[in-house]
């Protein structure tokens, strides 16, 4: 297998070079929070996959659900007026528990192209509105939306942009809230500040009249797990309030119980004018992602599309099986995953800031089973680990090892994102194998 995937199995760029050297390692069976690979060896999945596992492996009710519909309808498209009744279902039972007037659920196959069709969205409310020149974007740096030429734009990760031309010229950026290294301080009420004068001059700067939307996630993810101050959220909502600028808000990763309730927005007492998720909506089971629109926004569109042409769609949105598997996983979630998952993201947390004293540990960050530890070599200087080496990916194969998958990210910062299915061993397992794993990190 290790001679087959390095003859033809394309893998993310990103992890490329580790593969080259030490060969894919290929898993065979998971159950619960528990992974094996092919050699038999046995490791907590500490990341879920790639943060979608949230419901975790083996769960025989999705499997029942996915293989009813496999049987009984597997594939319909939404073109034609035509559609399905779990997606007809599915869309439903979101917008009933999406915050606010967020009542309009649009399917696709993942994050990336649910990004991408919420450009789209608002290039048609816009031109509805009449006005086609509010067409310039923004997002954060160190903000990760997606990897189609689109979403690699509002992306902020240098990976994604080299030699492509990205960011497009209508795609925007303001710095991050990223406290540990902020240079207003860690001051929670400065780094509001910062943020919402950061895109009040952005904004300026580019004509009120021209600013279509901003984009942030409740917490960077693939930035590597930052977390905003509280209240953060919410002032930049208002800020796009005020300005006339569409909110969006980027719920990949914190969607479906990553940080506790169904959606981050939520516990930020927030409202935003689009959503987007993917991820654990479908638990990793089945490719599918939504796009959550809200009332004024989809009525805008319906009304204004009139003669002009409103194209977009995927042969696979609202797929009838993802559907399936989508309407299960929220069954799941609601009948004491979620609570659990609250409980050992608690658990997590504490557990990992017992880490803080360790000499590699500059800070712990996260919120409910969402979190990261960034390595330093000098704590008071905030020294990163040097690049050379790659030490992130050594970490990850020690991780490894001591049978535990965590995210490594090149820049000093592990990530974690366990199923929230872990049961209080597994989640103490988990912190137990990192202290580990940066004591023989020391030798
Ligand atoms: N937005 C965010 C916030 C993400 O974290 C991701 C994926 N990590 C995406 C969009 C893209 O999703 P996908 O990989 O399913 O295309």
């Amino acid at each position: 297998l290790i001679e087959l995937d390095r003859a033809h199995l394309v893998h993310p760029v990103a992890s490329y070079r580790g593969h080259e050297r030490a060969g894919v390692r290929v898993l065979k069976s998971a159950t619960g929070a528990t992974v094996t690979d092919a050699t038999g060896h046995q490791m907590i999945d500490g990341f879920a996959g790639l943060w979608c596992v949230n419901a975790g492996y083996g769960q025989e009710s999705i499997v029942e659900a996915a293989t009813r519909q496999l049987r009984e309808l597997p594939y319909a498209t939404g073109y034609f007026g035509l559609g399905s009744e779990p997606a007809i279902r599915l869309a439903a039972e979101l917008a009933e528990r999406a915050p606010g007037n967020l009542n309009h659920v649009y399917f696709t196959l993942g994050g990336s192209d649910a990004v991408d069709s919420t450009i789209r969205f608002i290039h048609y409310y816009q031109n509805a509105r009449g006005r086609p020149q509010k067409n310039q974007f923004i997002s954060i740096e160190q903000g990760y939306h997606g990897s189609s030429t689109v979403g690699a734009g509002l992306t902020a990760l240098p990976a994604f942009h080299a030699g492509f031309g990205v960011p497009l010229d209508w795609q925007h950026k303001i710095p991050s809230h990223y406290a540990y290294r902020n240079p207003v301080g860690n001051d929670p009420q400065a780094i509001i500040a910062a943020s919402v004068a950061a895109l009040r001059n952005k904004v300026e700067e580019l004509g009120r009249d021209r600013v279509a939307a901003f984009y942030a996630e409740p917490i960077q993810g693939s930035g590597g797990v930052l977390v905003p101050p509280p209240g953060w959220m919410k002032a930049m909502r208002d800020l796009c309030s005020e300005l006339d600028i569409l909110f969006v808000a980027d719920e990949v990763i914190t969607g479906f119980g990553r940080t506790g309730p169904l959606f981050a927005c939520s516990e930020d007492d927030i409202v935003p004018d689009l959503m987007t998720t993917a991820k654990g909506l479908t638990s990793g089971y089945a490719p599918m992602g939504a796009v959550f629109i809200s009332d004024h926004v989809y009525d805008t569109i319906a009304d204004g599309a009139g003669e002009s042409a409103v194209g977009h769609g995927y042969t696979y949105s609202a797929h009838p099986v993802s559907a399936a598997v989508g309407l299960e996983v929220l069954r799941l979630y609601e009948g004491g995953l979620l609570d659990n998952g609250r409980k050992a993201g608690a658990r997590l947390m504490s557990g990992l800031e017992s880490l803080a004293d360790h000499p590699l540990v500059g800070d712990v960050r996260g919120r409910g089973m969402l979190a990261a530890i960034e390595l330093v070599v000098d704590k008071q200087r905030k020294t990163p680990l040097p690049p050379a080496a790659n030490p992130s990916r050594r970490i990850f194969d020690r991780a490894w090892d001591n049978g535990l998958i965590i995210r490594a990210f090149g820049n000093g910062v592990l990530g974690y994102a366990p199923p929230l299915c872990c049961t209080e061993a597994e989640i103490d397992a988990i912190v137990e194998r990192t202290r580990m794993t940066l004591d023989q990190t020391l030798e």
